[in-house]
C-alpha cells in the first residue's frame, strides 16, 4: 500500500496534500514546527524535526512509508539532503516539488549572492533603509550592520527582543501582493531589498514592487541540495505517484 511522507512547510506542500487527500491516498504531512500556528492539512500532520538523517530513517522504517515527497522551502537545505541520505540508503522513493527560480527580467537591479553572510557584508557602508526579507531565524546575520534601518516582515508577533538594534516588525502571513509590497516600502522608505530567491508567487511581490519603485535588490542564491529528482507541478507528482487519472491530468 503506498504511504506517503509530505516533507512541508510551503504553499506547494499544501496543494499537494490536498492533492494526496483528493486521491484517497494515505500520506502524513511532516511541520519543522517553526511556526505557532501551522496551518491545518487535509491528511494526517505531524510536528517537529526527526533527529537527522538516522531518525528520519527510524521514523520512515516505524511508518512504513513508501514514498516520499519533499515539498519543503528551496533554503530548507539540511532537510533535504537528510531526505536525499536517507531514502538512497532504504532504497525509498523520494521526488522534490520545487519551484523554479526568480529570473532577473528587464527593470530589475539585482546583484547575485551565495549566501546570508555576503548578503550582510554587501551592507557595508552608511545607513540606508533595508527590507530584510528573509526570516526571523536568519536575521542575527546582519547584527554586524547595525547603522541600518531594517524592515522585517514575520509570520508570528517576536517573543523576544530582535538582534538588530533599528528594526520596524510587520506581522504577516503571504501570499502578498504587489500593490500591498509596494506600499509598504514607500512608507518605511526603503532603498535596498534583501531577499532569498524562493520563487513562486505567493512571494514575488516584493521583488515586483523593488522593480517598480527602481530598487536594487541583493539576491541569495539557492543552497546547492544532493542531486534529487524533481517535479515542478503537483500534477508531475502525482504522475509519479502513478494516480494521474485521479486528478485529470
Ligand atoms: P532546514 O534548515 O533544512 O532544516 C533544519 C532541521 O529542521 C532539519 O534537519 C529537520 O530536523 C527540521 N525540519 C525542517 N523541515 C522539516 C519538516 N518539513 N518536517 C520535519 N522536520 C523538518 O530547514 P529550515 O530552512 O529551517 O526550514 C524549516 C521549515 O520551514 C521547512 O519545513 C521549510 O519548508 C519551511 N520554510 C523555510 C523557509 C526558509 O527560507 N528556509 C521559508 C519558508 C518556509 P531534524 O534533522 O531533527 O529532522
Amino acid at each position: 500500500m503506498t504511504r506517503i511522507l509530505l516533507l512541508g512547510g510551503t504553499t506547494e506542500a499544501g496543494l499537494m496534500a490536498r492533492a494526496i487527500a483528493d486521491a484517497g491516498l494515505e500520506g502524513v504531512y511532516s511541520y519543522a514546527g517553526r511556526t505557532d500556528a501551522p496551518l491545518g492539512q487535509p491528511i494526517h500532520m505531524r510536528v517537529g524535526g526527526f533527529g537527522g538523517v538516522e531518525g528520519l530513517r527510524a521514523y520512515l522504517a516505524a511508518e512504513g512509508i513508501t514514498h516520499v515527497i519533499d515539498a519543503t522551502h528551496p533554503f530548507a537545505a539540511q532537510m533535504s539532503g537528510n531526505a536525499v541520505a536517507a531514502c538512497a540508503a532504504m532504497d525509498i522513493p523520494l521526488i522534490a516539488l520545487e519551484r523554479a527560480p526568480w529570473v532577473a527580467g528587464e527593470g530589475d537591479r539585482w546583484t547575485h549572492l551565495a549566501d546570508l553572510g555576503a548578503a550582510a557584508a554587501a551592507l557595508s557602508g552608511p545607513a540606508r533603509r533595508v527590507f530584510l526579507a528573509i526570516g526571523r531565524q536568519h536575521l542575527a546575520a546582519f547584527t554586524g550592520q547595525p547603522q541600518h534601518h531594517y524592515l522585517v516582515r514575520l509570520v508570528d508577533a517576536p517573543d523576544a527582543p530582535l538582534p538588530l538594534p533599528q528594526v520596524r516588525v510587520i506581522v504577516a502571513r503571504g501570499p502578498f501582493d504587489m500593490a500591498g509590497d509596494t506600499a509598504l516600502m514607500r512608507d518605511h522608505g526603503t532603498d535596498i531589498v534583501v531577499a532569498k530567491n524562493a520563487g513562486g508567487k505567493g512571494a514575488v511581490a516584493k521583488i515586483a514592487a523593488a522593480r517598480a519603485l527602481g530598487l536594487p535588490v541583493l539576491m541569495i542564491d539557492r543552497p546547492v541540495i544532493p542531486v534529487r529528482r524533481v517535479a515542478r507541478t503537483v500534477a508531475e507528482v502525482m504522475g509519479w505517484l502513478d494516480h494521474p487519472a485521479r486528478l485529470g491530468v
